[in-house]
Order: C-alpha cells, then structure tokens, then sequence
C-alpha cells in the first residue's frame, strides 16, 4: 500500500511564512554563489539541495491517504483533504450525464452532447476519522467529491453520531457555510467504527482508543502482510483517564509495524509545560516504537508554532537520542512532509 501525506501540521493550518521563504531563498543563493551551477542545469542543481532550502514540510492539518490499487481510505479531513478531493475528481470525475444534458440544452448549443459519457462513474471512498477536533475535520466541506452524485462515502469513527452531528453543525447553512451537509450530493453514510476490526477490500483496519480531551482513535491498517498504524492527538500523563493501561495498550498495537505515524507535536521539555493538553513529545513516543520493534517511524501533528528548522533540528536529536538506545534494534527515523509519498 501507499501512504500519502495530505497534511501533518497539527492545531491550525500554518503556511511559510514570507521572512521564512526569504531565508530559504537567501541560503539557496549562497549555495549556489559557491557552487556557481551551471545556468541551463538549474533543475539538477536545485535537486541536489536538500530539501530544508527548497521545499516545505507542509502547514495543511492532518490527512493521510492510503492506497492500494483502486482501493482509497482517507484518515481524517484536516484541511489537506481539499488537494485530496481536486485529484480525486481530476482522477474519476466523468460529466455527469443530466447536467450536461441542461447546460447543453439552455446555454451551449454548439456542444456535441453524444461525445459525452451517459454513465457517472462511482467513486468509493471511506473516511476513517481519529476524532473531531477542528484541526480534523475543517476541510471537510471543501472536499469536492462531496458534491458529485457518483460518490458513495462511509465514514467510521468511535461514535458516528457525534461525528455526523459535528461535521453538520461546521457545515450549517447559512451562517457557519453555504452549504448544508444534507445538500451535498454524494451517499455519505456514518458508521461506528466495530470494536472487532473491519475488513475492506485488500484492507485490514483495527482501532485503539487514545487518552485526549474527548478521546482520539489510532488506527492500524495491514495489507499484504504489511503493517501501518496511525496514532495521533494523545498524551500518556497521569491526568489523562486510563493513561497508563493505554501506553503499554499503544506499544503493543504499535508491535511490528512497519510504519507507524504519529503524534509528537511538543519538545520533551515543552511537553512539561503543556501536560493535560493531549499531545506527545518525540524521545518518548521514539523510545516506545524502537521497543516495539517498528521499523519506519514518522514524526506528525507538527506544532504549528514550530518552523521547518526547528522541525528538522527535532528529528536530528530524536535521531541521536534513538541511536544511543538501538542496541540491535534498527528504525528508520522521519518528518511527515506534506505531499511525501511513503510505500509500505
Ligand atoms: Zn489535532
Ligand atoms: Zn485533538
């Protein structure tokens, strides 16, 4: 399967800000003033800089697509499900056959309407959502999918009710948005997400329940014997209701992976500051996935107060810190950048 990042900032999306491209571009510039590359290979030159000067880690809140042929599951609909949506349309969307068929008739007379597809293609998609903090589901009425009748929707959660009731309530007409939920097109059905697991096409799903304010769901997907789990928004801190059966809970659903993203959104130290507020630090959650035996470890739910540099500079000392403890053990250490795409 593949996964792919659609958005890793936690709490609110953070674009670059503009003195941060300046930066950027002003360390490129010196690079390239001592590289002096040659103007006509400016592609193979900008390649060759690491990715700290030329791109962004991303600032879109969580969305993460997993693919495995024609087979999509979307996890949460933080504001990166809206580029999401766009290539989903550009991938599936045919003219829908009765719209045309009016604009034909009404405005564009010139228009050869037999060339057109009688048939709207079907697009099925599920919605695994974590929980439904804002920073989780605010770009769920721009996902334009949403819109087209040839999409058929299942969203799971821990309680289908309450997810419904809050994508509703931010979609509410007219004054939260312009458009009701009940007036999208698509057959979007709401499902408590079966303490048993769910087994979807090629996909096996479990759950985990994570101490957060309200409380969050991990989710752990395998498919052709190959393992990826999901855990974002937690905190294992003893304010947090069952905390401590939940970490060594979470170390044993993490066993094996071979990915698992999650949640690191504070420094060890900030974490102090910041306990009962439901995220995790980076040593800590690395130290539990070397132990587990996890083979490919990503950093998500960035701070939005962090930038790209004191981004990297986190995974550097998680790094450092997991190498000092590996003993045997080896794991693979990264960012989740916005746009990455990652084969399991
Ligand atoms: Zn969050
Ligand atoms: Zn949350």
């Amino acid at each position: 399967m593949i996964v792919k990042f659609w958005g890793v900032r936690g709490s609110i999306p953070t674009p670059p800000t503009p003195n941060s491209l300046k930066e950027r571009l002003k360390a490129a510039i010196l690079v390239a003033l001592e590289r002096k590359p040659d103007p006509s290979k400016l592609n193979s030159f900008l390649d060759s800089l690491p990715d700290r000067l030329v791109s962004t880690i991303g600032g879109n809140t969580p969305c993460l697509e997993v693919r495995e042929g024609n087979d999509i599951i979307i996890i949460d609909a933080g504001t990166g499900i809206n580029a999401l949506g766009r290539q989903l349309n550009d991938e599936s969307f045919e003219p829908d056959a009765e719209r045309l068929r009016y604009l034909v008739e009404t405005r564009y007379h010139d228009i050869d309407f037999s060339r057109f597809s009688e048939t709207e293609k079907t697009l099925r998609l599920i919605l695994l959502m974590t929980h439904t903090h804002w920073d989780h589901i605010q770009g769920f009425p721009f996902f334009a999918p949403l819109y087209n009748r040839g999409t058929v929707l299942d969203v799971y959660g821990q309680d289908a009710k309450q997810i419904q009731e809050a994508l509703a309530l931010q979609q509410s007409d007219p004054k939260l948005f312009p458009v009701n939920l009940v007036q999208a097109e698509a057959k979007i059905s709401f499902h408590d997400f079966p303490p048993a697991g769910l087994t979807l096409g090629p996909f096996r799903i479990e759950s985990m329940p994570l101490p957060h304010p309200g409380g969050s769901l991990a989710f752990k997907i395998t498919c052709k014997g190959k393992i990826m789990v999901f855990a974002t928004d937690y905190e294992f801190v003893g304010t947090q209701p069952g905390s401590e059966d939940s970490e060594a809970d979470l170390a044993r659903f993490i066993r094996m992976a071979d990915v698992f993203i999650s949640d690191t959104q504070y420094t060890f130290l900030e974490s102090m500051t910041k306990e009962g507020w439901g995220h995790s630090s980076p040593l800590k959650v690395a130290e539990m996935a070397l132990h587990a035996g996890v083979k490919k470890f990503f950093l998500f739910h960035h701070d939005p107060f962090y930038g790209d540099e004191k981004l990297y500079d986190i995974l550097e000392r998680t790094q450092a810190y997991t190498n000092l403890l590996r003993g045997d053990h080896s794991m693979a250490i990264d960012l989740a950048i916005e746009g990455r795409e990652v084969e399991v």
